[in-house]
């Protein structure tokens, strides 16, 4: 393993699902849920292998179709126009959108200021960049960026924000108006801004906002997406970019070293998804709220400090007022101790002081499993 990638060794997804199926215990670590998205657009998958559509490599830049339907899906929410020719890219998942974008936008040495915790893959990338990671801490108990020290962190090498909204692990969905200082001092800086809104459908109260269409934004942002959250099909892999055309052009050159095309049968289902009418989005985010206050009023009950969150389907906890400090060494001992997987939040920092005692728990599972983890963990 080369200097870019040591310490990188085994992702904590992959560990703490190997502990959830070596043990039998409940997996609340890795997010993704246990009930598959609706069944019309499995079919639709299924239809299109059958029927010969996108078994042989499909266009680079993903299906015709899924380029409309994902532009169509930026106007129907949220007014942004793009064209499905020039301006959106299909990835293998947001991961590669993550990947290709940071790789193509980067030289070795810049630096990249990220909300920390990050989503893992972020580190990763920006180091096989060759850039430079620069964290700004969301601190509890809000868990909100402040934004004084971001603007202190910006120096001649900055080159790039990547922000993720709504915020994996901590469930923070920026504000309007975070946002808008947030493109402000891009703007004034001369910055790209890279944003992760994969759980741009899972926001329970504030509505998600796209830096995107904030003025000076258009040019300089890299939205990134995916159908793995919003239709509960993460096995599928199917990410999306919408940017201007030179940004597109630019993340386009490097996914075509990194994977040349996506998953061909599941564009046609996702297109298709992309479509569904709004009572599905509707019903989604509502059946999410119901699960995260059922498992927020359950680590409470058990003893645990609740960070509730207002998006994504992972809540944050802090496990000191259990008498423990330490959130990787809890997660280890989880299963053995009551049947349980967590995430320790303390992998997603590099200040890793400020996200010790805390530990991630998905709420993407049925109400029956939830709540007889819950049970378990009551017996701490
Ligand atoms: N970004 C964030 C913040 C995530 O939580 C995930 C979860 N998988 C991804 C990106 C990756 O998405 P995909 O599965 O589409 O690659
Ligand atoms: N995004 C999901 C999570 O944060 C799954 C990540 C993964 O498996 N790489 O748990």
């Amino acid at each position: 393993l080369n200097r870019r990638l040591a310490g990188l060794g085994t992702t904590i997804f992959a560990e703490m699902s190997a502990l959830a199926a070596a043990t039998g215990s409940i997996n609340l670590g890795q997010g993704f849920p246990d009930t598959d998205g609706p069944r019309e657009i499995a079919e639709a998958a299924a239809e299109a292998v059958l029927t010969g559509r996108g078994n042989q490599y499909p266009p680079g830049p993903g299906i015709p179709g899924l380029r409309t339907a994902i532009a169509e899906h930026q106007q129907r929410f949220y007014g942004l126009a793009y064209d499905p020719d020039s301006e959106v890219l299909v990835t293998a998942g947001a991961t590669e959108a993550i990947a290709a974008a940071l790789l193509a936008l980067l030289e070795p040495g810049d630096e990249v200021i990220a909300f920390e915790p990050f989503y893992d893959s972020y580190a990763a990338c920006i180091a096989m960049a060759g850039a430079v990671r620069v964290p700004l801490t969301l601190r509890q108990p809000s868990f909100r960026p402040d934004l004084d020290e971001l603007r202190s962190l910006i120096t001649p090498r900055t080159r790039l924000l990547l922000i993720n909204t709504p915020h994996n692990p901590t469930g923070t969905v920026l504000t309007p108006a975070e946002l808008a200082a947030i493109a402000e001092l891009a703007v004034e800086h001369d910055l790209l801004v890279i944003t992760d809104e994969v759980y741009e459908h899972l926001v329970f109260a504030t509505g998600h906002h796209p830096i995107a269409g904030l003025p000076g934004m258009r040019e300089r942002t890299v939205a990134i997406s995916s159908a793995g959250k919003t239709f509960s099909f993460t096995g599928w892999k199917v990410g999306w970019v919408t940017a201007s055309a030179p940004l597109v052009s630019a993340v386009r050159t490097a996914k075509q070293y990194l994977t040349y095309v996506s998953a061909g049968p599941f564009q046609y289902a996702v297109a298709e998804a992309l479509h569904l009418p709004d009572g599905y989005f509707d019903a989604l985010r509502a059946d999410l709220l119901r699960k995260r206050d059922l498992l927020a009023d359950g680590l409470s009950a058990a003893g645990f400090q609740v960070f509730s969150p207002e998006g994504t389907y992972f809540i944050t906890t802090d496990i000191t007022p259990l008498g423990e400090k330490d959130g990787l060494e809890f997660c280890r001992s989880l299963p053995e101790r009551c049947g349980v997987v967590a995430i320790p939040n303390v992998v997603f920092y590099d200040n890793t002081e400020a996200g010790r005692s805390l530990v991630r728990f998905t709420f993407c599972k049925r109400d029956e499993v939830l709540r007889e983890a819950v049970e378990r963990l009551g017996r701490l």
